[in-house]
């Protein structure tokens, strides 16, 4: 930027770090905001695809995931009464072979931890905690932001990388409008030697079914077993990863499945529950000097587990932007929407559409669920699917 002053941005999450290193590493000046008085993510696991992995790996961080990460061989389908298995497609060295880039599967606070101390070896006070964001202004020549102790700060522009319940977004565009899927998302972890050896494998195992969706894959050097579940209730519309349920709960949401699906719902500590919500996509992300990210402008369900790896691409591409018109945030922020608006509502579109192929009554069949199985779920199909997403390179797109 032509004047010294920095680059705020608000909320810390996967979004908000890796844009802060994509700047530092630019060798723009940044701060970040985050509201929370500790450095940390939620207890769960990420996904993140080969488009994902190429960005992080671009931004140095290729040696540090691999402490922590898992690079799974293949994923596996299972059916949720009988049981039965069938390998779906190869991950590990056919990933790399194809896209370039890993599939990896990472704990999310091993993934910001990793963010956190890669920004700190740039700038070691770059992250502020405690900072709940009230409001954003903008004049003429600066972005200020107000927080809720009172302070302000002041900087050439503001990313509002603040999640799925935006402050940002609100002072831009208003309170956006949600619609409750009748989905709610269960999530917790297992400590991988409660499990017996044919549950712990280094696999991703989607398990399909009537009226719910059971996904498991392990997690922090494979010590972890991250276990999500994805079931159609309407009796609980909270949108937030930290309400706690109960194992109980859980359990009767899926009385009619396999002990398998039962074992590892007994080994969780703690469940927690999600109500999955739908919003449609925003004509705007920008006003000025000040634009969102992530969550905060294109929240998508985790059909295809691509919403984190949306904010690691906005984040990457954001900063090539903000580094080509370095004088001109307006300029930088119009152009970064350009970029990113299509494929983010791609996204948003099509997980909201493989919603009906991971669960339907249908599937209660169980000819019905191999019949799907040969239809739907085969290499080929999968190839069809997921290629546009994987093979997307944020780090070689013309800005
Ligand atoms: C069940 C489920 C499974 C998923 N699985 C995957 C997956 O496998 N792969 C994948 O890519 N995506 C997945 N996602 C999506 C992914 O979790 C989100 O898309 C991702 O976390 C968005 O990152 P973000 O940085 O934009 O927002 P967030 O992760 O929400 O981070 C926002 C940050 O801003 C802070 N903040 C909020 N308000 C303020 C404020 N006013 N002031 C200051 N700070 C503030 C918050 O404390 C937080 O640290 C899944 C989602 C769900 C629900």
């Amino acid at each position: 930027m032509a004047s010294s002053n920095p680059i705020l941005i608000i909320g810390g999450g996967i979004g908000g770090l890796t844009a802060a290193l994509a700047l530092l590493r630019r060798g723009l000046d940044v701060v970040v905001y985050e509201q929370a008085p500790v450095l940390k993510e939620v207890g769960a696991g990420v996904q993140i695809g080969s488009n994902g992995t190429r960005v992080l790996f671009a931004l140095g961080l290729e040696a540090s995931l691999r402490d922590l990460q898992v690079a799974p061989p293949r994923r596996q389908l299972r059916h949720w009464r009988t049981g039965e298995t069938w390998n779906w497609f190869d991950l590990g060295a056919a990933s790399v072979e194809r896209f370039g880039t890993p599939h990896i599967l990472m704990h999310r606070n091993d993934l910001h931890g990793i963010l956190v101390s890669a920004i700190r070896k740039l700038k070691p006070d770059a992250i502020k905690l405690g900072m709940k964001c009230a409001a954003v202004t903008q004049s003429g020549d600066a972005a200020v932001a107000q927080f809720a102790t009172g302070e302000r700060a002041a900087g050439d522009a503001i990313i509002g990388a603040d999640g799925i319940h935006s402050q940002v977004r609100q002072c831009l565009f208003g309170a956006s409008k949600a619609e409750f899927t009748g989905c709610v998302a269960w999530r917790g972890l297992v400590a991988m030697d409660r499990l017996p050896p044919h549950l712990s494998q280094l696999l991703t195992t989607n398990w399909l079914g009537p009226h719910g969706h059971v996904l498991h894959y392990p997690v922090h050097r494979g010590e972890l077993m991250n276990f999500i579940s994805i079931v159609e209730r309407d009796d609980w519309q909270v949108e937030s990863w930290i309400i706690e349920g109960t194992k109980e709960e859980l359990t009767a949401d899926f009385r009619d499945w396999h002990p398998d699906v039962h074992t590892f719902i007994e080994n969780i500590d703690t469940p927690y529950k999600w109500a999955l919500m739908a919003r449609g996509p925003m004509n705007r992300w920008s006003q000025d000097r000040i634009t969102l990210l992530g969550d905060a402008c294109h929240p998508t369900l985790p059909f295809l587990g691509q919403g984190a790896v949306m904010a690691i691409e906005d984040a990457y591409v954001v900063a090539a932007c903000l580094q080509q018109y370095r004088s001109d945030p307006s300029r930088a922020f119009a152009r970064y929407e350009e970029i990113r608006k299509e494929r983010t509502a791609s996204v948003v579109r099509k997980s909201h559409e493989n919603r009906r192929h991971v669960f339907s009554p249908a599937l209660a069949n169980n000819d019905e669920l191999a019949i799907e199985v040969a239809r739907y779920w085969q290499q080929e199909h999968v190839k069809e699917r997921l290629d546009w997403l994987y093979q997307y390179d944020a780090t070689a797109i013309a800005v």
